[in-house]
């Protein structure tokens, strides 16, 4: 979901963004306005998530699923790099970077086909000679959270795209974070990559085999207007930006989340009827999972949610079960609401 705040803005000034007399989506991404709108944006980022002068923040297309080829491809293409898996999504970017090299599964917490838990870093075997060690910082599907950054000695690589801006992070400890914008920053169509700068040097004798609109050091020199971007996303994202900061930031947003999670995990702990599935330590702030302990009463739970205005409960395809979506633009209320629901539905079928 988007901020109220912001659905809103985007409504009232459709027809003329800023007074132009024409709607975000008909401005070119070239005028001089727009293009100020464009750098206010990563700047808004730059200072939400405090990231240091030595990197770089560009803006992508082709969701997080491209960067799973444009990473090693500018990184690594050839050479060495580790993959954690945690769950599917990291599956996934493991899978995809081994059309480019051939990387090492570091680490993998699958268990007769599910994940329950993150892999504990403090059994990764690290190979020096890693361009980096890829991870997801947090498992949408399963609901999988790393609690912390894995310290290691290498740069990390981390596909954020459902946890970026949830909690205070050490950039430092990184030489890419990427994400999606559709989960925490606004509507498909945007990629954001930070980028520690040593890494745009890009002379590798691959690298003019890259495409223009992937190559990370072309994209950066030509401040992420390589070709047309996803101008209405790009927009949508410097709203939902300003939200936050208004709202304190990071660290603020950090105690809402906190509060959410927790109001929700205690009562289904607390509660026979349902069931969680996920670890506790590394339980999702973001996307918590769980089921109906009679998977029977799954659908009539759906519809009935669904009609009551809670939607989307229904947990992933590959995953099945329940899960509810608790990212930043939730706010307190909607998890009561939700906890109210699972607690009439439970009286009303016990
Ligand atoms: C949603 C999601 C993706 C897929 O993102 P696209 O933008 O659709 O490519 C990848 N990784 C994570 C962690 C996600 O939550």
């Amino acid at each position: 979901m988007l901020p109220f705040e912001v659905m809103q803005q985007v409504h009232n000034e459709w027809f003329s963004w800023n007074q132009s007399g024409l709607s975000a989506v008909e401005i070119s991404h070239r005028e001089k306005n727009f293009e100020a709108m464009i750098h206010q944006t990563k700047d808004l980022l730059r200072q939400l998530l405090a990231i240091p002068e030595n990197y770089q923040v560009i803006f992508l297309q082709g969701g997080a699923t491209l960067v799973w080829s444009s990473l090693p491809m500018n990184i690594a293409w050839g050479k060495k790099a580790g993959y954690v898996v945690s769950g599917m999504w990291s599956q996934k970017a493991f899978n995809e970077a081994k059309k480019y090299l051939n990387p090492d599964e570091v680490a993998n917490s699958n268990c007769n086909g599910f994940f329950y838990d993150y892999p504990n870093p403090a059994k990764w075997n690290i190979n020096p000679e890693y361009k980096y060690l890829h991870y997801c910082s947090n498992e949408t599907i399963q609901g999988i959270q790393f609690p912390t950054i894995p310290s290691i000695d290498i740069p990390l690589a981390c596909d954020m795209s459902s946890d970026i801006l949830s909690r205070k992070i050490d950039v430092t400890k990184f030489g890419a974070i990427y994400a999606g914008a559709q989960k925490n920053m606004g509507v498909a169509g945007l990629t954001v990559l930070i980028i520690r700068k040593d890494w745009l040097d890009l002379n590798h004798e691959k690298s003019n085999l890259i495409p223009r609109t992937l190559n990370y050091q072309n994209v950066s020199e030509q401040k992420s207007l390589v070709n047309t971007p996803c101008t209405f996303a790009i927009y949508v994202c410097n709203l939902v930006l300003k939200w936050l900061k208004s709202l304190g930031g990071v660290a603020e947003i950090e105690k809402i989340n906190n509060q959410k999670a927790m109001l929700l995990y205690d009562y289904l702990d607390n509660n026979d009827f349902y069931q969680t599935t996920i670890k506790k330590e590394a339980r999702s702030k973001m996307n918590v999972t769980f089921k109906l302990r009679n998977e029977s009463l799954q659908e009539k739970f759906i519809r009935e949610s669904d009609s009551s205005g809670l939607k989307q409960l229904k947990g992933h395809r590959l995953q099945g079960g329940l899960r509810a979506s608790i990212y930043n633009s939730m706010p307190i209320a909607g998890v009561e609401t939700l906890i109210d629901f699972l607690e009439d539905f439970a009286k009303k079928n016990n």
